[in-house]
């Protein structure tokens, strides 16, 4: 490692113009470089195997032009209510048996309302923590309080991706703002809990916008201590569903990238894994990939078979990872549900802006054409 990057990894500033340049360096340097500093913070030979829950599935008011789980677009995902503690139980355990140390449960809300299914979600982040298995969310925009009582119930992590750069996030949502995205990160933060927040490539967004996304993930203080990085799965139905698929070089040089800006964050290959080889999974997981999403699903995307995983990490010498390994398992407030139980209105923004791309239906219901389509510049 040069002492150029050294300094970096201290101090820990980086412009765009910088992570630009990194992104962009010859991929071999650009990996060997990534591997010696993802050497010096992680084990190169376990890899994390978490999985991801559906817990509520679709019919989403949001409008994320890349998920299938909006109600606006029309899509074939099977939506489902909230699932139930047994269910969701039944199904942690089925992972833990197969290696998983982590278990992330997502439902399709814009941010989590006080009542009856935040009750059954925080008695699930229990139940989960009892296994003995890491917990993470990703329920939306969350108030300080309730990102307190998630902590209580034993909560280990929260996501909540900023997806992309400030400035194409505006070309990707329109009902809810960055800032808020920003603020929720720090309502996680101020209840105690690690924060998950990364993204997805293959939006249709330039190398800079990956590269400003990176820093304001640096610029969070402290940054995260997991990242997803996600490839576009496009979905029919959204507004993204023409988008090709990216190139693997890419995924690797955001997989490094991210390595060497935020050192010490696990770094996680998400959604998108299907359409890699081996081979370019190897080479994210040598440029410091540090976790894998294992399951058949995704939340309504495909993922490979757990047993496809296990035997490419048999070849590549690697082992799942044992929960708590980067930090201690919550202690529970027995009070969980009642704890800092407050009558809050929190205000999020709508923005409101028109994404031509994301409209898919007049005011009366009747279907438009997509007058703009996406590409990839
Ligand atoms: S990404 Fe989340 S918030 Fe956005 S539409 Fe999908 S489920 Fe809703």
């Amino acid at each position: 490692m040069s002492n150029n990057n050294k300094m970096k990894e201290r101090k820990n500033i980086w412009t765009k113009e910088e992570v630009f340049n990194l992104y962009n360096k010859p991929l071999l340097e650009l990996v060997f470089e990534a591997a010696q500093i993802h050497r010096i913070h992680h084990n190169p030979k376990e890899v994390q195997v978490s999985t991801l829950l559906s817990i509520k599935t679709g019919g989403c008011p949001e409008d994320c032009g890349y998920c299938p789980q909006a109600s606006r677009y029309h899509t074939d995902i099977e939506k489902n209510d909230l699932m139930t503690i047994q269910t969701v139980k039944a199904q942690a355990l089925r992972a833990k048996s197969f290696g998983s140390s982590r278990v992330c449960m997502g439902a399709a809300w814009r941010n989590v309302k006080e009542g009856k299914d935040f009750d059954q979600v925080l008695e699930m982040v229990r139940t989960i923590r009892d296994l003995d298995m890491e917990v993470c969310c990703t329920l939306g925009m969350l108030t300080k309080n309730q990102a307190q009582r998630l902590s209580d119930a034993g909560l280990y992590a929260y996501n909540h991706n900023i997806d992309t750069s400030k400035e194409y996030y505006k070309k990707v949502i329109s009902t809810r703002g960055y800032e808020d995205r920003i603020k929720t990160i720090g309502n996680v933060r101020k209840a105690g809990l690690t924060v998950c927040s990364g993204g997805i490539i293959g939006m249709g967004e330039s190398l800079m916008d990956r590269a400003a996304m990176l820093v304001t993930l640096s610029t969070l203080n402290p940054y995260p201590e997991s990242v997803p990085i996600n490839s576009l799965v496009a979905v029919e139905g959204t507004p993204m569903e023409e988008l090709e698929k990216i190139p693997i070089w890419d995924m690797i040089r955001m997989v490094a990238t991210t390595r060497i800006v935020l050192p010490k964050t696990t770094v996680r290959l998400s959604a998108g894994r299907t359409q890699m080889t081996d081979e370019g999974q190897a080479l994210c997981f040598m440029a410091g990939a540090g976790s894998i999403f294992a399951g058949d699903k995704l939340l309504t995307t495909p993922n490979p078979d757990i047993n496809k995983d296990m035997e490419l990490f048999r070849i590549l010498g690697l082992s799942p990872q044992k929960p708590y390994i980067k930090g201690d398992k919550p202690q529970v407030n027995e009070n969980y549900k009642n704890s800092n139980k407050k009558n809050e209105k929190p205000i999020w923004s709508r923005p409101g802006h028109k994404i031509d791309a994301n409209i898919t239906a007049t005011k009366n219901g009747a279907e438009t054409k997509r007058k703009t389509k996406l590409t990839l510049k």
